[in-house]
């Protein structure tokens, strides 16, 4: 049963529980109407066979009070559907005022009938029909005990009062008896209303477990239907008939198995030949699972079909839309195996199909190369023109080389600027050569990029495969350490491996062990030379200077350390040491003196150059007046405006720049005038051949240059007096540095230097210290 709630409010909203209680109260009318006509015809009864008109005048009344419930019960089943939680508690009041008043007076006819005569007969029906009245009460109006309760006694206190006033030992008997009887069937009226209230609990809650049922099959996002043992469908949600396309009339329970899957081939949501699949799954209850697709390929679905066998012998069929999942793992697939800016084969790929090539061609007495590719210059033009530009130029020469192979070649990208050419069946290497030169060809041509006019270079590595058979791994090594040495040969070239090549990788690799356990136990040492001001003569700075003392290699050189330590990536560990140690020595010094610390390229352009700058400088409580960052013109290359943005932060906090071997790279003259620097170098290699005209010439013209933009001009590596002679001739040379005036020499030494030669002039005796210091 349900109320339309009209009240509106939550308060007046009748609960389930008391709605059913009160409707129990009106569920069989075809009773309480059996009892009216069979009260009346019993009390028409006893005033026939007692003749007694008192008696008569309770037939109409029972009528009466029959016809009023007779309606009520009427009028309530037709307004019961549309019943507010008042209208309801009213009818509860009516039929207990109708139920009342009906008692009494049936109550008061037994009484009557069993007082005002001695006719057994009457006493006989009266009080048989009460009790049957009684009885049949407690069997409809237990939904109301406090209502029952009143009705009872008012009809059967009466007659058993009655019972007890005749006196006579057997009225009096029966008077307990018919007590008895009452009692006995208010305790089986309350039974019964708790087993009502017991079954009407248990209903509830088995609405509410259906709704939530309900409510989680519509909403999961699932399809799903379930089967009964014998095949005929239990479940279906709405999912499932939206995901299947199926029309509306068919979720219908007793549907076969058979006829659904039927259903969703007709609707074209998949194959006749998967339904097929589907079917015997469910048929024979395997647990498994399908994927499906649509017909329609426009679609393009992917659904997964699980059905899985229920205890009671049945089955669940779930369907998912496994679209969107399968989409992302092909994806994430074709990402794990292909280069996603060039769509080249990647290195995993390319390793495998490499691998699955040398297998099939392991006897075979054709050859094949491996060749790497690396560009040159890719990362100037990366850094100059942008990333976006750099992914265009990658793009150009992966297609660039796509058009130069066969079919049966293979290239891959690894990454970076490296491209691998796997080049199958050919008959001599210098076919490899060949390919090799072509490529470094094609890819050195001019490519048009955004408007740019892009040039770069090729360096290439081959290995090729040999008879014994090689693994794709060592032909990648192999080739690998090629390129090596075509880079080391001066780039836009190519190499073919050779054995000793892996001997020289060796010892590089060895070296780079060593010079990571170097720098762990502090096994460097910095050695330090003097730049001597050409005017007055004394020392202004000491350029510090990298030194390794290794155990069996002797004293090893920097120019062998920085570059590999550059390569390993150790330089800014190592770079940040031999700073802070130079700063913590200069401090050491007369304060006239300051210290030069060199700065490769890759250190200089490390994300916090400057806070570690600041920390040197800070740690060791040097001014940074003192400290002078030698940089190359390579550091200047890189990364132009970032660069420049160093460079003047470094000079507002008062530390000096100076461009270390000037004229040995691109010389451009633009560097000296665009970057804030204080200092040029020129390098030592100005002065070979000085006594020559020509080389004076452009060493004076670099210098008068420098000095008109305001900088301090150092020549470095002046070795003899005439060298000395000639270069301070014009006096724009300010400062000299070189085995003249001193060779770098160990801490101790320089330190000792600094104290007996500090304010005076001192050239004469540095060349007596160098000399010894050489001895
Ligand atoms: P550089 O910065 O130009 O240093 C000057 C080099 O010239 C030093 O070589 C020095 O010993 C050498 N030299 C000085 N005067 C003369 C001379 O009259 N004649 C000749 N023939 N040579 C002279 P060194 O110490 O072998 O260093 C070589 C290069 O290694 C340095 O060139 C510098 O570029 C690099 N280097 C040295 N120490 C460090 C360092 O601590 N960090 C970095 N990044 N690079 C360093
Ligand atoms: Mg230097
Ligand atoms: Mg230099």
């Amino acid at each position: 049963m349900q109320f339309a709630d009209q009240s509106g409010g939550i308060d007046h909203k009748p609960t389930k529980r008391s709605a059913a209680l009160i409707d129990s109260l009106f569920e069989a009318p075809g009773t309480v109407l059996t009892g009216i006509v069979f009260s009346a015809f019993s009390a028409s009864l006893t005033a026939l066979k007692t003749g007694m008109v008192l008696i008569w005048a309770f037939v109409p009344l029972l009528i009466l009070a029959g016809a009023i419930r007779a309606y009520d019960l009427h009028r309530y089943h037709a307004t019961k559907l549309t019943m507010t939680a008042e209208q309801a508690a009213r009818w509860q009041k009516r039929y207990q005022i109708g139920a009342l008043i009906q008692a009494i007076v049936i109550g008061l006819w037994c009484f009557t009938t069993l007082l005002s005569n001695d006719d057994a007969i009457a006493h006989m029906i009266a009080l048989s029909v009460t009790t049957g009245i009684v009885a049949g009460g407690a069997g409809r109006a237990y939904g109301r005990q406090s209502i029952f309760r009143l009705q009872a006694s008012f009809i059967f206190v009466p007659p058993v009062a009655a019972l007890a006033l005749r006196g006579t030992p057997y009225y009096v008997a029966m008077s307990v008896v018919s007590a008895a009887f009452l009692f006995a069937v208010l305790q089986l009226s309350a039974n019964l209303h708790r087993i009502f209230l017991r079954a009407v609990v248990a209903r509830e809650r088995e609405a509410a477990l259906a709704g939530q049922f309900d409510t989680a099959l519509n909403n999961m996002p699932h399809g799903l239907c379930m089967f009964r043992s014998d095949g005929q469908l239990a479940v279906m949600n709405h999912r499932f008939g939206a995901m299947m396309n199926l029309p509306d009339n068919l979720p219908q329970s007793g549907t076969s198995a058979r006829d659904v899957v039927a259903a969703c081939v007709q609707a074209g949501s998949i194959y006749a030949a998967s339904g097929d699949l589907i079917l015997a799954d469910i048929e024979t209850l395997q647990a498994r699972e399908t994927v499906t697709t649509d017909p329609d390929a426009e679609r393009n679905r992917s659904l997964s079909w699980t059905v899985q066998p229920m205890a009671d012998g049945g089955a669940v069929v779930l369907l998912e839309d496994i679209t969107e999942r399968r989409n992302a793992e092909a994806r994430i697939s074709h990402l794990a195996r292909y280069d996603e800016l060039t769509a080249l084969p990647n290195r995993v790929s390319f390793r495998d199909e490499i691998e699955r090539l040398l297998a099939a061609a392991r006897h075979s007495e054709r050859l094949s190369a491996l060749l790497f590719i690396d560009l040159d210059q890719f990362k100037q033009v990366n850094d100059t023109l942008g990333h976006p530009c750099g992914d265009q130029l990658l793009c150009a020469v992966a297609n660039r080389l796509r058009e130069m192979l066969r079919p049966e070649d293979f290239v891959a990208r690894f990454g970076g600027d490296e491209f691998v050419v796997f080049q199958q069946n050919i008959s001599v290497p210098e076919d490899a050569a060949s390919l090799a030169r072509r490529i470094v060809e094609r890819l050195s041509e001019r490519y048009r990029i955004d408007n740019h006019l892009v040039e770069i270079g090729a360096s290439i590595g081959i290995a090729l495969t040999s008879a014994e058979g090689a693994s794709a791994d060592t032909l990648l090594k192999n080739a690998d350490m090629a390129l090596y040495r075509a880079k080391a040969d001066g780039r836009g070239t190519f190499c073919f491996f050779r054995d000793e090549m892996a001997a020289t990788a060796e010892a590089r690799r060895i070296l780079e062990l060593d010079l990571r356990k170097a720098l762990a136990n502090e096994e460097f040492e910095l050695f330090y030379q003097p730049l001597v001001n050409l005017k007055s003569g004394k020392i202004s700075t000491c350029e510090a200077l990298l030194r390794w003392n290794h155990p069996v290699r002797g004293t090893v050189s920097p120019v062998d350390i920085i570059p590999v330590a550059e390569d390993m990536g150790l330089i800014v560990d190592l770079g940040r040491w031999i700073l802070r140690r130079a700063c913590m020595e200069c401090i050491k010094w007369p304060e006239g003196v300051s210290v030069a610390v060199n700065f490769s390229p890759q250190q200089f352009h490390q994300r916090d150059v400057l806070s570690e700058i600041r920390y040197a400088l800070e740690v060791s409580g040097l001014p940074a007046h003192r400290l002078e960052i030698e940089i190359t013109e390579s550091s200047l290359l890189r990364n132009t405006q970032l660069t420049h943005d160093i460079l003047s932060q470094l000079h507002a906090l008062g530390v000096r720049i100076s461009l270390d071997d000037f004229g040995t790279g691109y010389s451009s003259l633009s560097y000296l005038h665009n970057f804030p620097m204080q200092k040029v170098k020129i390098d030592r290699s100005f002065l070979e051949g000085i006594d020559a005209h020509r080389p004076l010439t452009l060493l004076r013209g670099v210098a008068r240059l420098s000095a008109d933009l305001g900088m301090a001009v150092v020549v470095e590596g002046i070795e003899t007096n005439e060298q000395l002679a000639l270069i301070s001739a014009d006096g724009t040379v300010s400062e000299g540095q070189g085995y003249l005036f001193s060779r770098p020499v160990p801490a101790v030494r320089i330190r000792q230097l600094l104290n007996a030669s500090h304010g005076k002039r001192v050239q004469e005796q540095l060349i007596v210290v160098s000399s010894r210091s050489l001895a």
